[in-house]
């Protein structure tokens, strides 16, 4: 059993939705027919602010053996971000900062809830390319991320882009 008051103290009362009614559109993706996974009845949605407060969670959740969905844009094609066992479902969407655009390097730091329309417009304002394109302009950038998206660019340009240090 999670401890709800835990994960309030963490991340603030407003931030923690524990009834059905407010978490409809986080019970599904961008998945259809007949593979549509079925959501848990006992989901916790939770909207950490930074990344101190997903390590608190995380801790938690090692501590009292509760397994962690992440949530970003919810438009992936399989079903990933949705929490089909009971689980705190993590979502991303309040970390949704561009910190900084390094011209000079070709580099954009962004938080993992930016969503991939406002990171291509950071880009082209600065008069950069992103070249990975998923297909969603709602995706998050630590979506595409995780699911290594690049869409149909990626013919082109591959699919490595987002990885730091190679
Ligand atoms: C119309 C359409 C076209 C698409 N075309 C393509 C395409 O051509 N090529 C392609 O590769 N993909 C395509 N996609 C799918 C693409 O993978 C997703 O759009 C995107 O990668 C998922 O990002 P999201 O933020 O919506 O993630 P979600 O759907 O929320 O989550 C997807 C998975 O990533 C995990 N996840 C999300 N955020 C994080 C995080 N911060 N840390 C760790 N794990 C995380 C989730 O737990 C889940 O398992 C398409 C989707 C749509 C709707």
């Amino acid at each position: 059993m999670v401890n709800v008051e835990k994960l309030r103290e963490i991340v603030g009362k407003d931030w923690v939705v524990t009834t059905p009614e407010q978490m409809v559109d986080y019970m599904q993706d961008a998945v259809m027919g007949a593979v549509i996974p079925k959501p848990a009845k006992n989901v916790i949605l939770v909207k950490p602010a930074n990344a101190q407060e997903i390590s608190e969670i995380l801790k938690l959740a090692n501590e009292e053996k509760f397994p962690v969905i992440v949530r970003g844009g919810g438009s992936g094609m399989a079903g990933g971000a949705v929490p089909n066992i009971d689980c705190v479902l993590l979502s991303m969407e309040r970390l949704d900062k561009i910190e900084e655009v390094d011209k000079a390097n070709l580099m954009i730091t962004a938080q993992a809830g930016v969503s991939y329309g406002e990171l291509t417009k950071a880009a082209e304002d600065a008069g950069m390319f992103f070249p990975p394109h998923p297909g969603d302009e709602g995706a998050y950038v630590g979506g595409v991320v995780a699911c290594n998206a690049g869409g149909a660019r990626a013919i082109k340009y591959g699919v490595q882009e987002f990885c730091q240090g190679c």
